[in-house]
């Protein structure tokens, strides 16, 4: 897998775009479609797929642009979370305006064993939240559900931090080496978390 992940919007949301061969996957398209889609056509990458761990305003906002420029485009999801997407507080004008439900939504869990993708349901920040393991590449794209240092907030619609707290149990299972992309902020691993993150600590 080749990986560049692009910071988009006033939230910077990490967006990350994997490869293999001249296929890609974009996680998280949450603004700037111009950005992403220009690391696309640098490589010379077709998108196959969008996906999404969460449907938060922020991490959404780049599909419609996206699926104009390359009709078709699927977006996969948790079908719990697309009410968040169409929730009439799930958006931030002027920056992020409503999008409306995407066209080509598909069920995420379609995608299971595809490019050694293992989809893990993490709700708590939302109630369709999803964790992205990459198995052949120790790869976990955690979305708004744990960040280095921290968990995602669970005071939104739909939030709930007993049902977080499991999630992160889940996420505790996974090999220690595992790297993780969060949502916002810096990397890290799974070890380091276990290790100095209070939400993981106190379990
Ligand atoms: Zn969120
Ligand atoms: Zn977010």
């Amino acid at each position: 897998m080749q990986r560049t992940t692009v910071q988009v919007g006033p939230f910077e949301v990490n967006c990350p775009v994997l490869a293999w061969g001249d296929r890609a996957w974009i996680v998280d398209p949450g603004a700037e479609p111009d950005r992403i889609a220009a690391v696309l056509e640098r490589a010379r990458l077709v998108p196959e797929a969008i996906l999404l761990t969460h449907g938060h305003f922020d991490h959404i906002g780049a599909i419609p642009t996206l699926q104009s420029k390359w009709p078709g485009l699927k977006v996969y999801m948790h079908p719990a979370d697309e009410r968040v997407i169409t929730h009439p507080l799930n958006s931030f004008p002027p920056d992020y305006p409503a999008i409306g439900r995407p066209a080509n939504i598909c069920d995420v869990r379609e995608l299971e064993g595809v490019h050694s993708l293992k989809p893990i349901f993490t709700p708590g920040h939302t109630p369709g939240g999803m964790c992205y393991f990459f198995q052949d590449d120790g790869l976990l794209l955690s979305g708004d559900t744990l960040f280095a240092g921290s968990v995602g907030r669970t005071d939104l619609p739909g939030g709930d931090m007993a049902t977080l707290m499991d999630s992160i149990d889940a996420l505790k299972t996974l090999p220690d080496e595992t790297e993780v992309v969060p949502g916002h902020g810096c990397a890290t691993t799974i070890g380091r978390e276990k290790a100095s993150n209070p939400f993981l600590l106190r379990g």
